[in-house]
Protein backbone atom coordinates (compact mmCIF):
# COMPACT_ATOMS: atom_id res chain seq x y z
CA UNK A 1 0.00 0.00 0.00
CA UNK A 2 1.25 3.77 -0.50
CA UNK A 3 2.24 5.64 2.10
CA UNK A 4 1.80 9.31 3.25
CA UNK A 5 3.83 10.47 6.02
CA UNK A 6 3.29 13.32 7.54
CA UNK A 7 6.19 14.87 10.28
CA UNK A 8 4.82 17.28 13.21
CA UNK A 9 1.39 17.03 15.48
CA UNK A 10 0.30 20.87 15.64
CA UNK A 11 -2.40 22.52 14.24
CA UNK A 12 -1.15 21.88 10.31
CA UNK A 13 -0.07 18.00 11.02
CA UNK A 14 -3.42 17.20 12.31
CA UNK A 15 -5.48 18.30 9.88
CA UNK A 16 -2.70 17.32 6.88
CA UNK A 17 -3.40 13.73 8.38
CA UNK A 18 -7.64 14.07 8.81
CA UNK A 19 -8.10 15.99 5.30
CA UNK A 20 -5.49 13.27 3.77
CA UNK A 21 -8.22 10.29 5.40
CA UNK A 22 -10.95 12.27 4.34
CA UNK A 23 -10.49 12.37 0.71
CA UNK A 24 -8.96 8.48 0.81
CA UNK A 25 -12.30 7.16 2.71
CA UNK A 26 -14.46 9.27 0.14
CA UNK A 27 -12.69 8.38 -2.79
CA UNK A 28 -13.40 4.65 -1.67
CA UNK A 29 -9.07 4.09 -1.90
CA UNK A 30 -6.66 2.51 0.63
CA UNK A 31 -3.81 4.77 1.73
CA UNK A 32 -1.35 4.34 4.84
CA UNK A 33 -1.66 7.41 6.60
CA UNK A 34 1.46 7.97 9.29
CA UNK A 35 1.54 11.18 12.22
CA UNK A 36 4.86 11.59 13.43
CA UNK A 37 5.26 13.75 16.52
CA UNK A 38 7.22 14.44 19.24
CA UNK A 39 4.23 13.43 22.01
CA UNK A 40 1.28 12.43 21.74
CA UNK A 41 -0.65 15.68 22.03
CA UNK A 42 -2.07 18.84 20.45
CA UNK A 43 -0.71 21.30 22.22
CA UNK A 44 -2.50 24.29 21.80
CA UNK A 45 0.06 27.09 21.77
CA UNK A 46 -1.84 30.15 21.05
CA UNK A 47 -3.11 29.84 24.43
CA UNK A 48 0.20 29.26 25.71
CA UNK A 49 -0.10 32.98 27.46
CA UNK A 50 -3.16 31.98 29.67
CA UNK A 51 -3.29 30.88 33.28
CA UNK A 52 -2.73 26.82 33.28
CA UNK A 53 -0.59 25.83 30.78
CA UNK A 54 -1.15 21.89 32.18
CA UNK A 55 -4.27 22.11 30.48
CA UNK A 56 -3.77 23.45 26.91
CA UNK A 57 -3.15 20.35 25.10
CA UNK A 58 -5.56 17.65 23.61
CA UNK A 59 -4.55 13.84 22.96
CA UNK A 60 -4.18 13.49 19.58
CA UNK A 61 -5.21 9.38 19.57
CA UNK A 62 -8.72 10.41 19.84
CA UNK A 63 -8.69 12.62 16.73
CA UNK A 64 -6.83 10.56 14.20
CA UNK A 65 -7.30 6.67 15.46
CA UNK A 66 -11.13 6.96 14.49
CA UNK A 67 -10.15 7.90 10.86
CA UNK A 68 -7.19 5.03 10.62
CA UNK A 69 -4.61 7.33 10.63
CA UNK A 70 -1.44 5.70 12.76
CA UNK A 71 0.35 8.17 15.33
CA UNK A 72 4.12 7.48 15.89
CA UNK A 73 5.73 8.88 19.20
CA UNK A 74 9.11 9.88 17.78
CA UNK A 75 11.52 12.86 16.94
CA UNK A 76 12.11 12.92 13.55
CA UNK A 77 15.70 13.82 12.93
CA UNK A 78 17.06 12.91 9.19
CA UNK A 79 14.64 13.08 6.12
CA UNK A 80 16.10 11.82 2.66
CA UNK A 81 14.57 13.02 -0.21
CA UNK A 82 16.20 11.01 -2.75
CA UNK A 83 15.63 7.35 -1.00
CA UNK A 84 12.12 8.64 0.70
CA UNK A 85 12.86 8.18 4.32
CA UNK A 86 12.71 9.76 7.17
CA UNK A 87 14.60 8.23 10.32
CA UNK A 88 13.36 8.37 13.45
CA UNK A 89 14.12 8.15 17.24
CA UNK A 90 11.67 6.59 19.71
CA UNK A 91 11.85 5.05 23.32
CA UNK A 92 12.40 1.97 21.72
CA UNK A 93 15.26 3.41 19.52
CA UNK A 94 16.21 4.89 16.21
CA UNK A 95 13.87 3.64 12.83
CA UNK A 96 13.84 4.57 9.29
CA UNK A 97 10.08 5.09 8.00
CA UNK A 98 10.09 5.21 4.22
CA UNK A 99 7.21 7.23 2.29
CA UNK A 100 5.76 8.29 -1.13
CA UNK A 101 4.32 11.26 -0.01
CA UNK A 102 5.77 13.34 2.73
CA UNK A 103 4.20 16.38 5.07
CA UNK A 104 7.01 18.64 6.68
CA UNK A 105 4.55 20.29 9.36
CA UNK A 106 6.96 19.95 11.76
CA UNK A 107 6.04 24.14 13.23
CA UNK A 108 8.66 26.91 14.55
CA UNK A 109 10.24 27.86 17.90
CA UNK A 110 11.92 30.76 19.55
CA UNK A 111 15.28 30.72 18.05
CA UNK A 112 18.23 30.87 20.70
CA UNK A 113 18.25 34.20 22.00
CA UNK A 114 21.54 36.60 21.62
CA UNK A 115 21.35 38.04 24.52
CA UNK A 116 24.08 37.26 27.16
CA UNK A 117 22.11 35.81 29.98
CA UNK A 118 18.44 35.11 28.35
CA UNK A 119 18.72 31.39 27.61
CA UNK A 120 20.12 30.77 31.23
CA UNK A 121 18.02 33.62 33.18
CA UNK A 122 15.48 34.17 30.60
CA UNK A 123 11.51 32.54 30.39
CA UNK A 124 9.43 31.48 27.49
CA UNK A 125 5.66 30.89 26.79
CA UNK A 126 6.40 28.87 23.34
CA UNK A 127 6.35 25.25 23.47
CA UNK A 128 4.04 23.46 26.54
CA UNK A 129 6.89 22.58 28.73
CA UNK A 130 8.79 26.15 28.72
CA UNK A 131 4.89 27.42 29.43
CA UNK A 132 4.57 25.15 32.07
CA UNK A 133 7.92 25.84 34.12
CA UNK A 134 6.85 29.68 33.66
CA UNK A 135 3.56 28.89 35.25
CA UNK A 136 5.30 27.41 37.81
CA UNK A 137 7.70 29.76 38.29
CA UNK A 138 4.79 32.12 39.19
CA UNK A 139 4.01 29.78 41.95
CA UNK A 140 7.06 29.60 43.35
CA UNK A 141 7.35 33.68 43.24
CA UNK A 142 4.39 33.65 45.29
CA UNK A 143 5.92 31.68 48.12
CA UNK A 144 8.79 34.08 48.31
CA UNK A 145 9.20 37.93 50.25
CA UNK A 146 7.60 40.93 49.02
CA UNK A 147 10.96 42.62 46.86
CA UNK A 148 11.25 44.81 43.28
CA UNK A 149 12.70 41.76 41.94
CA UNK A 150 9.93 39.46 42.88
CA UNK A 151 7.45 41.77 41.95
CA UNK A 152 8.59 42.89 38.12
CA UNK A 153 7.76 41.27 35.23
CA UNK A 154 9.65 42.16 32.03
CA UNK A 155 7.89 40.87 28.78
CA UNK A 156 10.31 41.44 25.62
CA UNK A 157 8.63 42.31 22.18
CA UNK A 158 5.54 44.23 22.05
CA UNK A 159 4.15 41.45 19.04
CA UNK A 160 0.97 39.77 19.18
CA UNK A 161 2.25 37.36 22.04
CA UNK A 162 3.82 39.85 24.26
CA UNK A 163 1.10 42.03 24.28
CA UNK A 164 -1.73 39.29 25.14
CA UNK A 165 0.97 38.28 28.01
CA UNK A 166 1.61 41.48 29.31
CA UNK A 167 -2.06 41.93 29.54
CA UNK A 168 -2.98 38.65 31.51
CA UNK A 169 -0.55 38.61 33.76
CA UNK A 170 -1.83 40.60 36.84
CA UNK A 171 -4.56 37.73 36.36
CA UNK A 172 -2.15 34.93 36.14
CA UNK A 173 -0.23 36.49 39.38
CA UNK A 174 -3.49 37.16 41.47
CA UNK A 175 -3.93 33.50 40.63
CA UNK A 176 -0.94 32.19 42.51
CA UNK A 177 -1.24 35.13 45.19
CA UNK A 178 -3.55 37.78 45.30
CA UNK A 179 -5.18 40.18 43.70
CA UNK A 180 -3.47 43.36 46.22
CA UNK A 181 -0.02 41.39 44.55
CA UNK A 182 -1.53 41.35 41.50
CA UNK A 183 -2.27 44.78 41.24
CA UNK A 184 1.21 46.33 43.12
CA UNK A 185 3.11 44.39 40.14
CA UNK A 186 4.99 46.44 37.69
CA UNK A 187 4.59 44.93 34.53
CA UNK A 188 6.81 46.33 31.60
CA UNK A 189 6.37 45.52 27.88
CA UNK A 190 9.71 46.11 25.42
CA UNK A 191 10.66 46.60 22.34
CA UNK A 192 13.00 47.82 19.97
CA UNK A 193 10.41 49.13 17.86
CA UNK A 194 8.88 52.84 18.41
CA UNK A 195 5.43 51.64 19.01
CA UNK A 196 3.74 48.76 19.98
CA UNK A 197 2.21 46.21 17.55
CA UNK A 198 4.61 47.09 14.34
CA UNK A 199 3.35 44.09 13.07
CA UNK A 200 0.22 44.66 13.52
CA UNK A 201 -0.22 47.83 11.77
CA UNK A 202 -1.43 51.12 12.69
CA UNK A 203 -5.47 50.73 12.98
CA UNK A 204 -5.31 48.50 15.54
CA UNK A 205 -2.98 50.33 17.46
CA UNK A 206 -4.74 52.76 19.05
CA UNK A 207 -7.51 50.14 20.89
CA UNK A 208 -4.45 48.06 21.79
CA UNK A 209 -2.78 51.19 23.10
CA UNK A 210 -5.59 52.10 25.65
CA UNK A 211 -5.55 48.88 27.11
CA UNK A 212 -2.01 48.74 28.06
CA UNK A 213 -2.71 52.03 29.47
CA UNK A 214 -5.43 51.06 31.69
CA UNK A 215 -4.07 47.58 32.54
CA UNK A 216 -0.91 49.75 34.06
CA UNK A 217 1.44 48.07 31.55
CA UNK A 218 4.86 50.25 31.27
CA UNK A 219 6.35 50.44 27.90
CA UNK A 220 9.82 50.39 27.05
CA UNK A 221 10.18 50.97 23.43
CA UNK A 222 12.56 51.89 21.12
CA UNK A 223 14.82 49.79 23.88
CA UNK A 224 17.27 47.21 22.87
CA UNK A 225 17.99 44.25 26.20
CA UNK A 226 21.71 43.99 26.10
CA UNK A 227 22.03 41.53 29.52
CA UNK A 228 19.80 39.11 31.47
CA UNK A 229 21.05 38.58 34.77
CA UNK A 230 20.06 36.57 37.68
CA UNK A 231 17.58 38.88 39.29
CA UNK A 232 18.30 42.15 37.10
CA UNK A 233 18.00 42.57 33.25
CA UNK A 234 19.90 45.74 31.40
CA UNK A 235 19.21 48.00 28.51
CA UNK A 236 21.31 49.76 26.64
CA UNK A 237 20.00 53.60 27.73
CA UNK A 238 21.55 52.36 31.13
CA UNK A 239 18.51 51.76 32.92
CA UNK A 240 18.03 48.20 34.52
CA UNK A 241 15.06 46.58 35.97
CA UNK A 242 15.41 44.33 39.40
CA UNK A 243 13.74 40.92 38.88
CA UNK A 244 13.52 37.28 38.52
CA UNK A 245 10.76 37.56 35.36
CA UNK A 246 12.19 38.34 31.88
CA UNK A 247 9.92 36.62 29.07
CA UNK A 248 10.79 36.53 25.99
CA UNK A 249 8.69 36.27 22.63
CA UNK A 250 10.64 37.08 20.00
CA UNK A 251 12.82 35.59 17.10
CA UNK A 252 10.40 32.97 16.13
CA UNK A 253 12.28 30.44 13.63
CA UNK A 254 10.95 27.68 11.67
CA UNK A 255 11.80 23.68 13.13
CA UNK A 256 15.35 22.70 12.12
CA UNK A 257 14.44 20.00 10.13
CA UNK A 258 13.62 22.27 7.37
CA UNK A 259 17.22 22.38 6.59
CA UNK A 260 17.56 18.84 5.96
CA UNK A 261 16.42 19.74 2.13
CA UNK A 262 19.02 21.43 -0.29
CA UNK A 263 16.71 23.70 -0.68
CA UNK A 264 17.55 27.68 -0.23
CA UNK A 265 15.34 29.17 3.11
CA UNK A 266 13.93 32.59 3.67
CA UNK A 267 15.27 34.53 6.40
CA UNK A 268 13.14 32.41 8.83
CA UNK A 269 13.73 28.92 7.73
CA UNK A 270 11.08 27.86 5.80
CA UNK A 271 10.71 26.53 2.46
CA UNK A 272 9.08 27.44 -0.52
CA UNK A 273 6.40 26.07 -1.96
CA UNK A 274 4.35 26.16 -4.92
CA UNK A 275 0.52 26.91 -4.92
CA UNK A 276 -0.24 23.33 -4.43
CA UNK A 277 1.83 23.39 -0.92
CA UNK A 278 4.52 20.99 -2.87
CA UNK A 279 8.15 22.16 -1.49
CA UNK A 280 9.86 23.96 -4.76
CA UNK A 281 12.26 21.77 -6.24
CA UNK A 282 11.35 18.10 -4.73
CA UNK A 283 7.69 16.89 -6.12
CA UNK A 284 7.26 14.53 -3.28
CA UNK A 285 7.35 16.43 -0.50
CA UNK A 286 4.60 18.95 0.67
CA UNK A 287 4.67 21.79 3.43
CA UNK A 288 2.48 23.44 5.53
CA UNK A 289 2.46 25.95 8.69
CA UNK A 290 4.87 27.25 10.49
CA UNK A 291 7.40 25.69 8.32
CA UNK A 292 5.65 27.24 4.58
CA UNK A 293 6.80 29.98 2.68
CA UNK A 294 3.38 30.22 0.99
CA UNK A 295 1.41 32.63 -1.14
CA UNK A 296 -2.42 33.28 0.50
CA UNK A 297 -3.56 35.44 -2.43
CA UNK A 298 -1.61 37.20 -5.43
CA UNK A 299 0.10 39.34 -2.79
CA UNK A 300 0.62 38.18 0.60
CA UNK A 301 2.86 35.17 2.66
CA UNK A 302 1.17 33.22 5.01
CA UNK A 303 2.08 34.20 8.76
CA UNK A 304 3.46 31.75 11.25
CA UNK A 305 -0.42 31.49 12.55
CA UNK A 306 -2.86 29.22 13.53
CA UNK A 307 -5.41 30.16 11.29
CA UNK A 308 -2.86 29.45 8.05
CA UNK A 309 -1.38 26.51 9.88
CA UNK A 310 -4.92 25.05 10.07
CA UNK A 311 -5.85 25.65 5.96
CA UNK A 312 -2.39 25.23 4.92
CA UNK A 313 -2.35 21.57 6.68
CA UNK A 314 -5.69 20.91 5.40
CA UNK A 315 -5.11 21.46 1.76
CA UNK A 316 -1.74 19.96 1.82
CA UNK A 317 -3.19 16.68 3.37
CA UNK A 318 -5.56 16.72 0.25
CA UNK A 319 -3.28 17.55 -2.47
CA UNK A 320 -0.33 14.62 -1.15
CA UNK A 321 -3.44 12.24 -0.82
CA UNK A 322 -4.75 13.13 -4.32
CA UNK A 323 -1.00 13.04 -5.74
CA UNK A 324 -0.62 9.78 -4.86
CA UNK A 325 -4.58 8.47 -5.89
CA UNK A 326 -3.56 10.24 -9.36
CA UNK A 327 -6.15 12.61 -8.51
CA UNK A 328 -6.79 16.60 -9.30
CA UNK A 329 -4.91 18.46 -7.14
CA UNK A 330 -6.16 22.53 -5.63
CA UNK A 331 -4.07 25.19 -5.36
CA UNK A 332 -3.95 26.93 -2.01
CA UNK A 333 -6.00 29.91 -1.21
CA UNK A 334 -7.26 31.90 1.77
CA UNK A 335 -7.87 35.37 0.78
CA UNK A 336 -10.08 35.91 3.98
CA UNK A 337 -7.56 37.18 7.34
CA UNK A 338 -8.24 38.02 10.71
CA UNK A 339 -6.91 38.96 14.17
CA UNK A 340 -8.09 38.38 17.32
CA UNK A 341 -6.14 39.56 20.32
CA UNK A 342 -6.52 39.03 24.06
CA UNK A 343 -6.47 42.22 26.18
CA UNK A 344 -6.99 40.82 29.31
CA UNK A 345 -9.63 42.71 31.50
CA UNK A 346 -10.03 45.21 28.23
CA UNK A 347 -11.76 42.44 26.25
CA UNK A 348 -9.91 41.97 23.18
CA UNK A 349 -9.48 43.31 19.48
CA UNK A 350 -10.66 41.37 16.28
CA UNK A 351 -9.44 42.90 13.01
CA UNK A 352 -10.31 41.73 9.22
CA UNK A 353 -8.19 42.31 6.06
CA UNK A 354 -4.32 43.09 6.15
CA UNK A 355 -4.98 46.57 6.77
CA UNK A 356 -6.45 45.27 10.32
CA UNK A 357 -9.60 47.25 10.30
CA UNK A 358 -10.83 46.63 13.78
CA UNK A 359 -14.38 45.44 13.64
CA UNK A 360 -15.16 44.17 17.36
CA UNK A 361 -13.37 45.75 20.69
CA UNK A 362 -13.99 45.06 24.32
CA UNK A 363 -16.55 42.31 25.35
CA UNK A 364 -17.55 41.98 22.12
CA UNK A 365 -14.36 40.80 20.68
CA UNK A 366 -13.19 38.74 23.68
CA UNK A 367 -16.16 36.66 23.44
CA UNK A 368 -15.22 35.90 20.00
CA UNK A 369 -11.81 35.21 21.15
CA UNK A 370 -13.13 32.79 23.79
CA UNK A 371 -14.80 30.67 21.22
CA UNK A 372 -11.68 30.90 18.70
CA UNK A 373 -9.49 29.37 21.84
CA UNK A 374 -11.74 26.99 23.54
CA UNK A 375 -13.64 25.92 20.71
CA UNK A 376 -12.44 26.66 16.90
CA UNK A 377 -8.98 25.36 17.24
CA UNK A 378 -9.59 22.05 19.02
CA UNK A 379 -10.39 19.20 16.33
CA UNK A 380 -13.24 17.10 16.87
CA UNK A 381 -12.40 13.67 18.65
CA UNK A 382 -14.03 10.05 19.65
CA UNK A 383 -16.81 10.64 16.56
CA UNK A 384 -15.47 9.64 13.43
CA UNK A 385 -18.73 11.28 11.65
CA UNK A 386 -17.62 14.40 12.82
CA UNK A 387 -14.12 14.18 12.14
CA UNK A 388 -14.83 13.50 8.79
CA UNK A 389 -17.77 16.18 8.36
CA UNK A 390 -14.91 18.69 10.14
CA UNK A 391 -12.51 17.07 7.51
CA UNK A 392 -14.26 18.08 3.88
CA UNK A 393 -12.19 20.81 2.41
CA UNK A 394 -15.73 21.75 0.75
CA UNK A 395 -17.47 22.27 3.50
CA UNK A 396 -15.07 25.66 4.35
CA UNK A 397 -16.07 28.92 3.41
CA UNK A 398 -12.47 29.76 2.15
CA UNK A 399 -12.14 27.24 -0.08
CA UNK A 400 -15.17 27.70 -1.73
CA UNK A 401 -14.16 31.15 -2.53
CA UNK A 402 -10.86 30.16 -3.63
CA UNK A 403 -12.38 27.42 -6.14
CA UNK A 404 -14.66 30.37 -7.44
CA UNK A 405 -12.12 32.75 -7.87
C1 LIG B 1 2.08 32.09 22.85
C2 LIG B 1 1.64 31.99 21.41
C3 LIG B 1 0.47 32.65 21.01
C4 LIG B 1 0.03 32.54 19.70
N1 LIG B 1 -1.14 33.17 19.35
C5 LIG B 1 -1.64 32.98 18.12
C6 LIG B 1 -2.92 33.54 17.77
O1 LIG B 1 -3.58 34.20 18.58
N2 LIG B 1 -3.39 33.33 16.51
C7 LIG B 1 -2.70 32.58 15.60
O2 LIG B 1 -3.19 32.40 14.47
N3 LIG B 1 -1.50 32.04 15.90
C8 LIG B 1 -0.95 32.21 17.13
N4 LIG B 1 0.26 31.65 17.45
C9 LIG B 1 1.02 30.94 16.40
C10 LIG B 1 0.53 29.51 16.22
O3 LIG B 1 0.47 28.84 17.46
C11 LIG B 1 1.47 28.76 15.28
O4 LIG B 1 1.58 29.49 14.08
C12 LIG B 1 0.90 27.37 14.99
O5 LIG B 1 0.93 26.59 16.16
C13 LIG B 1 1.69 26.70 13.87
O6 LIG B 1 1.18 25.42 13.66
P1 LIG B 1 2.14 24.29 13.07
O7 LIG B 1 1.32 23.06 13.00
O8 LIG B 1 2.81 24.78 11.85
O9 LIG B 1 3.29 24.12 14.17
P2 LIG B 1 3.26 23.76 15.71
O10 LIG B 1 1.96 24.10 16.33
O11 LIG B 1 4.50 24.36 16.24
O12 LIG B 1 3.38 22.18 15.73
C14 LIG B 1 4.56 21.53 15.31
C15 LIG B 1 4.50 20.09 15.74
O13 LIG B 1 5.62 19.40 15.22
C16 LIG B 1 6.24 18.62 16.23
N5 LIG B 1 7.64 18.49 15.89
C17 LIG B 1 8.56 19.48 15.77
N6 LIG B 1 9.76 18.97 15.44
C18 LIG B 1 9.58 17.64 15.35
C19 LIG B 1 10.46 16.55 15.05
N7 LIG B 1 11.75 16.74 14.77
N8 LIG B 1 9.97 15.29 15.08
C20 LIG B 1 8.65 15.07 15.38
N9 LIG B 1 7.78 16.05 15.65
C21 LIG B 1 8.24 17.32 15.64
C22 LIG B 1 5.98 19.43 17.50
O14 LIG B 1 6.11 18.60 18.63
C23 LIG B 1 4.54 19.88 17.24
O15 LIG B 1 3.64 18.86 17.57
C24 LIG B 1 0.76 31.76 18.76
C25 LIG B 1 1.93 31.09 19.16
C26 LIG B 1 2.37 31.21 20.47
C27 LIG B 1 3.62 30.47 20.88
Amino acid sequence: MQKLLIVGGGFAGVWAALVAARETIHQGRELQIQLVSKDPYLTMRPRLYEPDPEGLRAPLKPTLEPVGVDLLVASAERIDPIAKTVDVVTEEGARSLTYDRLILASGSHLAAPSVPGLAEHGWSIDDYEASVAFDRHLRALAAMPAAADRDSFVVLGAGFTGIELALELRRRIEIHSDAARARKASIFLVDREKVVGASLGDNPRPVIEAALAEADVELRLGASVTSVGKGRVSFGTGESIDTFSVISTVGLTASPLTGQLPLERDETGRLTTDPMLRVQGIDSVYAAGDVARAYVDDENLALMSCQHAIFMGQMAGFNAAHDILDLPLRPYRQPFYQTCLDLGRSGAVYTTGWEREVQKRGEEAKKLKRFINSELIYPPANDRAAILAAADIDAREDNRTAAAS
